[in-house]
């Protein structure tokens, strides 16, 4: 079994994972991160925030 494939799959992002804002990062070694966007452009929110999220001010359904 893949390691890193698991850790993914039991992350639970919560509001994140359907925000519009949100990136996810795959680093080389297989590590998923998941990026705000709004972070670059207003500085409350953190480029990487602490997961899960369960409100947000930003968060932006598709
Ligand atoms: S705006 Fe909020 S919900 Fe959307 S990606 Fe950023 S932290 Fe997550």
């Amino acid at each position: 079994m893949n390691p890193s494939k698991a850790s993914v799959e039991s992350t639970d992002p919560g509001l994140c994972a359907t925000c519009r804002h949100m990136q996810l990062i795959r680093s080389d070694r297989g590590s998923v991160f998941y990026l705000c966007r709004i972070s670059f452009t207003d500085e409350r929110f953190p480029k990487y925030p602490r997961l899960p999220v369960r409100e947000c001010e930003g968060y932006k359904g598709a």
